[in-house]
């Protein structure tokens, strides 16, 4: 086998056309929590969602 899964659902093998993920929407899922940690590092604004788990166990 030896084949990746997805780092963002990590259930899904990994798709070459969006790897390292499986999907777009695993693309857009792991770029938002970036985002989201990017923007909460920076400040105080609690404007954007209040994510309680954005990290949900498999
Ligand atoms: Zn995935």
């Amino acid at each position: 086998m030896g084949q990746s899964l997805c780092v963002q659902c990590r259930t899904q093998p990994v798709d070459p056309a969006w790897r390292p993920f499986c999907s777009e929407r695993c693309k857009l899922l792991d770029l938002g929590n970036w985002v989201a940690g990017r923007y909460r590092v920076e400040g105080d604004a609690t404007t954007i969602r209040n994510s309680d788990d954005p990290d949900p166990d498999a």
